[in-house]
């Protein structure tokens, strides 16, 4: 049976579960999505490779992680959005801001 052209969804395509989502449609992926299930495989293949168990990720202070997303290339931040989502983003900016705001006073003070 071959697999029905593509649906591209501009929120899911280019991610790894964009991929999924075409593949339980029955759909064959598009580019953007085939590259990005490649990548996660390639991800967790040097991951499995260094035989640490940090498959599910690590677990990095929001603070932290805020300050890593501000300095990340745009493409880097781009994934990051549709991986975690703009809401969840958005809070961990303001909380940056609003931690920044807080170390600053103390330094005014
Ligand atoms: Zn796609």
């Amino acid at each position: 049976m071959s697999k029905k052209p593509p649906t591209i969804n501009e929120a899911t395509c280019g991610t790894s579960s964009g991929y999924t989502i075409h593949h339980r449609r029955g759909e064959s992926p598009c580019g953007p999505c085939l590259a990005a299930r490649r990548d996660y495989d390639r991800r967790r293949w040097a991951v499995k490779r260094a035989s640490v168990a940090i498959e599910d990720g690590v677990r990095v202070p929001a603070i932290d992680f805020a300050e890593l997303y501000l300095a990340a290339p745009i493409e880097l931040q781009d994934r990051l959005d549709k991986r975690l989502g703009t809401i969840t983003i958005d809070a961990l900016i303001k909380a940056y801001d609003a931690y920044i705001d807080s170390t600053q006073k103390d330094r005014a003070s």
